[in-house]
């Protein structure tokens, strides 16, 4: 288990509770999608799940660790080594290059010049953006900044990305190619990921979906994909190998 949420309520204000002991876990290798209706508590939740916010009760684990244990250190620690995150607006420094936005959580781990650079044209391509290296954000669309927001979050190998509405402001082709890079980074490179959205057309492409409303999370098992079986190369096994699997997997 690579996350899991226990009991989780988060209170923003005496008129305000964003979420109600939410309870869900996440498997390494998962493709899951928070889906829900804006306001209703999917980017507390991924706040939450990236120790950029804590819980008001309940206890989040990521990797092990509950996060509410470690300090700023050992969290940014976390962060820098293990986790990525890609922002709704992308965040992007508006003053660095592509290339040089990508290089930061490198260059905050210590990476030497040449080897982060190396690292960052690499992820650059891996997010379908490879030329775009020089450019400042200014010079770039929506859907080209969100691919750099992508190689930013995934130039550290990290474990788990998180990702806060990751299409919400680009066109429908875009979107799709963008998770299209995703699913193939959770596929070829074993990343996990966890994102948000209501859009319909993003959800078709999510292994699991977790539906959020009002600030409860409600699964329907029937959404839920058959457990991610390591080291055998699928995720939906065929029917041929079922009962063997039930046998082993049960
Ligand atoms: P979603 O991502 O599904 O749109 P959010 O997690 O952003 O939902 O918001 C859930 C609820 O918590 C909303 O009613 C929102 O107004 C409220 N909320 C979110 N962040 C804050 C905050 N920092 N302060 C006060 N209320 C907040």
């Amino acid at each position: 288990m690579i996350l899991s949420f226990d009991q989780v309520s988060k209170q923003y204000s005496e008129l305000e509770t964003a979420i109600r002991q939410v309870s869900f876990e996440i498997e390494e290798g998962e493709f899951t999608a928070l889906a829900g209706p804006s306001g209703s508590g999917k980017s507390t939740i991924l706040n939450l799940a990236a120790g950029l916010d804590f819980p008001t009760s309940g206890t989040v684990t990521l990797l092990g660790q509950d996060l509410r244990a470690l300090d700023k250190i050992g969290l940014s620690h976390l962060r820098c080594n293990q986790v990525g995150f890609v922002f709704q607006s992308y965040n992007l420094f508006p003053v660095l290059t592509a290339l040089e936005n990508v290089e930061y959580p490198l260059a905050l781990k210590g990476v030497p010049p040449k080897e982060r650079r190396k690292l960052a044209e690499k992820a650059l391509e891996e997010a379908g953006c490879g030329t775009l290296g020089k450019r400042l954000p200014s010079e770039l669309s929506g859907g080209q900044q969100q691919r750099v927001a992508i190689a930013r979050a995934i130039v550290t190998t990290p474990k788990i990305v998180f990702a806060d509405e990751p299409t919400a402001n680009l066109d429908s082709k875009t979107a799709k190619m963008l998770l299209e890079v995703f699913k193939d980074l959770n596929t070829n490179k074993n990343i996990t990921f966890l994102f948000s959205s209501h859009d319909p057309l993003v959800l078709e492409t999510a292994e699991r979906i977790i539906q959020v409303a009002d600030g409860k999370v409600h699964e329907d098992p029937s959404n839920k994909q058959q457990p991610f079986i390591k080291g055998l190369g699928f995720r939906t096994p065929p029917q041929s190998l079922r009962s063997t699997l039930s046998y082993y997997h049960s």
